[in-house]
C-alpha cells in the first residue's frame, strides 16, 4: 500500500510506502543483479530492472487510507526503476571505463524519453545512493530512476528561482553561476570541453560537487553524442577523486537535476549534484535538528578549501580501494 499524503503546514506531499518495510537486507551470498541469478539477463552491459518495492507504480497501488479536502491523499502513480551499471558485482561507477559509462548515459536518456512519454509523469529523477551509510541494501553497483506524478519540492524551488532570475535579468541563473565560478576558479575541481565540476559557493555538504553543462541544456534529450561522452568522463573524474580522497569507496547521493517532463522550462539548466555524507575519513555529517527541523544546513567547512583538496587529487585509479 502506498499513497501521497499532503502536509498542509509546508504544502508538500509525503510519499508513504508501508510495503517497503519488507525490503531485504544486503544478501550474503546471492545477488539478484548478478548474471545467473535468474532475475536479470545472463549477458548485459547496463540494464533497467523494475524496482521490487516501488514507491510509485502504474497502475498505482490502493492507498492505505482515504483522504478528504483537508488531509488530501493522491495516488502514487509513477514508476521506479533500478539501473544496473555493470554485471560485475564489485565494479563501482569510477572503476568503469568511460566507454561503459557512455552506455549508462545513453540508457538514462532512453529511459528518460520513455518516461517523459508516459501519461501522468511530471518529473523524472535519475539518482544513485551509494554506500551502506546511505542505507543501500544492495551492494551491486546500481542507480535508480523515480518517475513522479508531481514536481518534487526541491526542484520546484530551483525552478521558481530560475524563473525569477530569468524574468529580472533576462539570463539563465545557472549560466550566471557557471560564469561566476569559472571566472573566480577557486571552487572548480575539474573541467572538460562540455562540463564544469565545482563545489558551489552555497554548498551544504563539505564535499558537495555540482556538475554543470556549459551549453544551456534542459534535459538529457538535448545532449549531443560528444556531450554524452564528456558527461561520462567528468562523472568518472569526480567519483575517482572521491575514492582517492580517503582511499575508500566513497559514499554519496548523486542526482541529475533536469527540467520537468510536461510544459516549457526554457530557464532551467541541466546539472548533477553530489552529496557525500563524509566530512572526514571517519566522520559523517548527520541531518540533525537545525537541518531537519529548520531547513538550514550547518556546513563546518569552506567550499574553497574543500575544492582545493579535491582539485589536487588526480582523477586516476589508485590501487585496489577498500
Ligand atoms: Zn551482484
Ligand atoms: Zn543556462
Ligand atoms: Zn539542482
Amino acid at each position: 500500500m502506498t499513497e501521497l499524503r499532503w502536509n498542509p503546514t509546508v504544502c508538500e506531499w509525503v510519499s508513504t510506502a508501508s510495503h517497503r518495510q519488507g525490503r531485504p537486507q544486503m544478501p550474503e551470498d546471492w545477488c539478484p543483479f548478478c548474471p545467473g541469478s535468474g532475475r536479470v539477463p545472463d549477458n548485459y552491459d547496463v540494464y533497467i530492472y523494475p524496482n521490487d518495492f516501488p514507491a510509485f507504480a502504474i497502475p498505482p497501488p490502493e492507498p492505505a487510507i482515504t483522504g478528504d479536502d483537508f488531509y488530501k491523499v493522491r495516488l502514487s502513480h509513477g514508476q521506479c526503476d533500478v539501473v544496473l551499471y555493470h554485471p560485475d558485482h564489485r565494479s563501482s561507477l569510477p572503476q568503469l571505463p568511460i566507454d561503459h559509462i557512455v552506455k549508462l548515459v545513453r540508457l538514462w536518456r532512453k529511459r528518460f524519453l520513455e518516461l517523459k512519454a508516459t501519461p501522468g509523469i511530471r518529473y523524472v529523477l535519475i539518482f544513485e545512493n551509494k554506500g551502506a551509510v546511505i542505507g543501500v541494501t544492495m551492494p551491486h553497483p546500481h542507480g535508480q530512476i523515480y518517475a513522479f506524478p508531481l514536481i518534487p519540492p526541491r526542484l520546484e524551488k530551483e525552478l521558481a528561482a530560475a524563473r525569477a532570475h530569468q524574468r529580472t535579468h533576462k539570463r539563465c541563473l545557472f549560466c550566471d553561476i557557471l560564469k561566476k565560478e569559472r571566472r573566480g576558479g577557486r571552487r572548480i575541481i575539474a573541467e572538460n570541453d562540455a562540463f564544469t565540476a565545482f563545489i558551489p559557493f552555497y554548498a551544504r555538504w563539505p564535499f558537495e560537487v555540482h556538475i554543470f553543462s556549459r551549453r544551456h541544456l534542459g534535459t538529457l534529450e538535448a545532449f549531443r553524442a560528444s556531450e554524452e561522452r564528456s558527461l561520462a568522463e567528468i562523472v568518472k573524474w569526480v567519483t575517482l577523486k572521491y575514492d582517492n580522497l580517503y582511499q575508500m569507496s566513497f559514499p554519496y547521493m548523486m542526482l541529475l537535476h533536469q527540467a520537468p517532463t510536461r510544459g516549457q522550462y526554457p530557464y532551467f539548466h541541466f546539472h548533477i549534484e553530489f552529496y557525500p555524507p563524509h566530512r572526514s575519513k571517519d566522520k559523517l555529517k548527520y541531518l540533525a535538528s537545525v537541518e531537519s527541523g529548520a531547513g538550514t544546513f550547518l556546513n563546518d567547512s569552506l567550499a574553497e578549501e574543500k575544492a582545493a583538496e579535491l582539485r589536487a587529487i588526480p582523477p586516476v585509479r589508485a590501487a585496489e580501494l577498500a
